[in-house]
């Protein structure tokens, strides 16, 4: 592995100070049993997110989805089934727009587009990055929500197993959890997925919505 993976997969400590307003690991629940907040990003999309909405409901598990604006306005009956079954909705662009070589103006905007469609409190940038003037603004409006474990299920260069491994390694209480409704992600989450669940499920964890 990679020495890089790793800090992708967990973000140390001096990479969450750059953006001290996310929020990347839930406060841990003092004895009661342990939680994880599962999320989604990237969707919504007919050959992936019906499939992990099946999945999820397997598990009992509920889960938030940081949707691409543009995703959604194509494809509503995917945003409502995802509302209607009761899973937490959040904000990731209009255009899953990378924070870097746009101006801030421009940023709100798309950030602002894709709200008028999902209509949530919650934002993550895509990339994982945002300039220090949007992250200003944006946090008035918005929870910022980043991570404590990327499973990297979007990576051709992983299995399935190797994500359920990345999940295995890495969880704990209060984790929040990235995986991908994305049909480049498809693979890795259909293999590691399920697995990923049960195993999450087996050591006690509580699923947490935002
Ligand atoms: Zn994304």
């Amino acid at each position: 592995m990679r020495i890089f993976d790793r800090y992708i997969e967990r973000p140390p400590e001096w990479f969450r100070r750059l953006m001290p307003e996310g929020l990347y690991r839930m406060p841990q629940s003092a004895g009661n049993g342990r939680a994880v907040w599962l999320t989604f990003d990237d969707g919504p999309v007919p050959e992936v997110t019906p499939w992990v909405l099946d999945t999820l409901d397997l598990y009992d598990a509920k889960a938030t989805f940081f949707m691409v604006g543009e995703n959604a306005a194509r494809h509503p009956d995917l945003l409502e089934s995802v509302r209607r079954r009761g899973h937490s909705i959040g904000n990731h662009t209009y255009h899953h727009l990378n924070g870097r070589g746009v101006s801030a103006e421009d940023y709100i905007n798309d950030v602002e587009a894709a709200d008028s469609v999902l209509g949530s409190g919650l934002f993550r940038p895509p990339h994982g990055w945002l300039g220090r003037r949007a992250r200003r603004l944006l946090s008035e409006r918005y929870r910022l929500v980043m991570y404590d474990v990327v499973t990297r299920d979007y990576s051709n260069r992983l299995s399935g197993d190797d994500v359920v491994e990345v999940v295995r390694r890495l969880s704990r209480d209060g984790s929040i959890i990235v995986f991908h409704d994305s049909v480049r992600s498809e693979p890795r989450l259909r293999a590691g997925l399920p697995a990923s669940l049960e195993w999450l499920r087996g050591e006690g964890y509580e699923f947490k919505t935002f």
